[in-house]
Protein backbone atom coordinates (compact mmCIF):
# COMPACT_ATOMS: atom_id res chain seq x y z
CA UNK A 1 0.00 0.00 0.00
CA UNK A 2 1.16 3.07 -0.78
CA UNK A 3 0.31 6.58 0.76
CA UNK A 4 1.01 9.88 -1.56
CA UNK A 5 2.37 12.95 -0.34
CA UNK A 6 0.74 15.89 -2.34
CA UNK A 7 2.71 18.84 -2.75
CA UNK A 8 0.40 21.55 -1.21
CA UNK A 9 0.70 25.04 -0.08
CA UNK A 10 -1.94 25.15 2.26
CA UNK A 11 -1.64 26.65 5.78
CA UNK A 12 -1.86 24.50 8.75
CA UNK A 13 -5.12 26.46 9.70
CA UNK A 14 -6.77 25.48 6.07
CA UNK A 15 -5.77 21.85 6.64
CA UNK A 16 -7.26 21.78 9.81
CA UNK A 17 -10.46 23.27 8.56
CA UNK A 18 -10.24 20.26 6.06
CA UNK A 19 -9.61 17.62 8.70
CA UNK A 20 -12.91 18.47 10.42
CA UNK A 21 -14.52 18.35 6.53
CA UNK A 22 -13.42 14.84 6.10
CA UNK A 23 -13.96 13.42 9.92
CA UNK A 24 -17.34 14.79 9.72
CA UNK A 25 -17.64 13.10 6.28
CA UNK A 26 -16.52 9.80 7.61
CA UNK A 27 -19.55 9.97 10.46
CA UNK A 28 -22.02 10.95 8.03
CA UNK A 29 -20.73 7.66 6.46
CA UNK A 30 -20.68 5.49 8.68
CA UNK A 31 -24.44 6.73 9.77
CA UNK A 32 -25.51 5.55 6.61
CA UNK A 33 -23.80 2.29 7.09
CA UNK A 34 -22.13 2.36 4.14
CA UNK A 35 -18.52 0.36 4.27
CA UNK A 36 -16.80 1.47 1.16
CA UNK A 37 -17.93 4.74 1.83
CA UNK A 38 -16.20 4.95 5.20
CA UNK A 39 -12.88 3.43 4.41
CA UNK A 40 -13.20 6.54 1.57
CA UNK A 41 -13.75 9.28 3.80
CA UNK A 42 -11.30 7.32 6.23
CA UNK A 43 -8.21 7.61 3.86
CA UNK A 44 -9.24 11.39 2.77
CA UNK A 45 -8.39 12.35 7.00
CA UNK A 46 -5.87 10.35 6.96
CA UNK A 47 -4.47 11.95 3.57
CA UNK A 48 -5.25 15.50 5.33
CA UNK A 49 -3.25 14.24 8.48
CA UNK A 50 -0.40 13.16 6.07
CA UNK A 51 -0.14 16.40 4.91
CA UNK A 52 -0.27 18.23 8.22
CA UNK A 53 2.41 15.94 9.41
CA UNK A 54 4.49 16.69 6.14
CA UNK A 55 4.17 20.40 6.87
CA UNK A 56 5.10 20.21 10.55
CA UNK A 57 8.08 18.27 9.14
CA UNK A 58 8.99 20.63 6.82
CA UNK A 59 9.06 23.44 9.85
CA UNK A 60 11.29 21.22 11.38
CA UNK A 61 9.64 18.40 13.27
CA UNK A 62 11.16 15.10 14.03
CA UNK A 63 8.00 13.54 12.69
CA UNK A 64 9.83 9.84 13.36
CA UNK A 65 10.38 10.90 16.38
CA UNK A 66 7.12 11.81 17.20
CA UNK A 67 5.55 8.66 15.74
CA UNK A 68 8.39 6.47 18.13
CA UNK A 69 7.20 8.37 21.17
CA UNK A 70 3.48 7.82 19.86
CA UNK A 71 4.11 4.25 19.94
CA UNK A 72 6.49 4.17 22.76
CA UNK A 73 3.13 5.72 24.88
CA UNK A 74 0.79 3.31 23.24
CA UNK A 75 2.90 0.13 24.58
CA UNK A 76 3.50 1.44 28.15
CA UNK A 77 -0.48 2.00 28.48
CA UNK A 78 -0.84 -1.16 28.05
CA UNK A 79 -2.28 -1.40 24.30
CA UNK A 80 -1.45 -4.73 22.44
CA UNK A 81 -1.38 -4.67 18.97
CA UNK A 82 -2.97 -6.99 16.09
CA UNK A 83 -0.56 -5.99 13.08
CA UNK A 84 2.20 -3.36 12.27
CA UNK A 85 2.24 -1.15 8.99
CA UNK A 86 5.75 -0.48 7.91
CA UNK A 87 6.13 3.49 6.73
CA UNK A 88 8.93 3.99 4.12
CA UNK A 89 9.54 7.42 2.64
CA UNK A 90 10.41 7.78 -0.75
CA UNK A 91 11.32 11.03 -1.90
CA UNK A 92 11.18 12.03 -5.26
CA UNK A 93 9.76 8.65 -7.03
CA UNK A 94 7.41 8.14 -9.69
CA UNK A 95 4.36 6.64 -8.46
CA UNK A 96 3.17 3.77 -10.51
CA UNK A 97 -0.01 2.94 -8.84
MG1 LIG B 1 -13.99 13.19 1.80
Amino acid sequence: MDILVLKKNDTIKEMLSKLDEEVLEVIHAATAENEERVAEEVFDTIQVCIGILDKLERFGADIKGSLERHNKKLLERGWEYEKVIHINVVRGEAYEG
